[in-house]
């Protein structure tokens, strides 16, 4: 059984840049799932399927091999062969992934995956689910959170840096959209774990968070 850690929270929580961080510095494999369930909304996408039409979502599941692959370090999803990665974050995607990962078969399609690559290596694990449903029994649970105006704050000079175009307002909006719909939804909704140590990153740095984590690590 490996070591496992997950790490659960929000949008825009900074738990992939955070976990990538905790992973490089103690030798664990990072395992993001939303780029899993990004994977699966691309394919629904490309298929002209609309988030809506659940039934359509459910067959196109079957069709649908999503893998995650390390190269030179850094992580690249491939769906049905093809490298996706670089779609992985437009904003269309964003939307569909949180509208489809409601649906329970889209759920189950991907946590045997997920509970796989934590088996048999040291993995950190960060999602919506990991410490409550993927990973129950992991060795550290972290629940990161900030408020919405950081987040909202952080995605949108994120987006400023790669000379898009945004509105800080309409980025808190969907922010709240989409904690909502995750908070919400019936088949594991993101909620802390009873055991999970809960991390406000608002007011603290990138380092800061790193080394708390780490520090609860083995
Ligand atoms: O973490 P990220 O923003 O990439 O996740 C995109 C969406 O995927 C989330 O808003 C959530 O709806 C869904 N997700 C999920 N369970 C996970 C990871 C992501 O439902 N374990």
């Amino acid at each position: 059984m490996g070591y496992n850690v997950a790490i659960d929270g929000p949008a825009g929580a900074g738990k992939s840049t955070i976990a990538k961080l905790v992973a490089e510095k103690k030798g664990y494999i990072y395992v993001d799932t939303g780029a899993m369930y990004r994977g699966l909304a691309i394919h629904f996408l490309d298929k002209g399927i609309q988030a809506e039409e659940t039934e359509k979502v459910i067959e196109a599941c079957k069709d649908a091999d999503v893998k995650i692959q390390y190269e030179n370090g850094t992580q690249q999803v491939y769906l049905n062969g093809t490298n996706i990665t670089g779609r992985l974050r437009d904003e269309a995607v964003g939307k569909m992934t949180s509208k489809c990962s409601v649906i329970p078969k889209v759920r189950e399609k991907l946590l045997d995956l997920q509970r796989d690559l934590a088996r048999t290596q040291d993995v950190i694990m960060d999602g919506r689910d990991i410490g409550t449903c993927v990973l129950p029994g992991a060795d550290v649970k972290v629940y990161l959170t900030a408020s919405v105006e950081t987040r909202a704050k952080r995605r949108y000079d994120e987006l400023m840096a790669k000379g898009e175009r945004c509105d800080l307002d309409e980025i808190a909006r969907d922010i709240k959209e989409r904690d909502f719909r995750d908070m919400n939804r019936e088949t594991a909704p993101l909620k802390k774990a009873e055991d999970a140590v809960l991390i406000d990153s608002s007011d603290m740095t990138i380092e800061e968070v790193v080394e708390a984590i780490a520090g609860l690590c083995r």
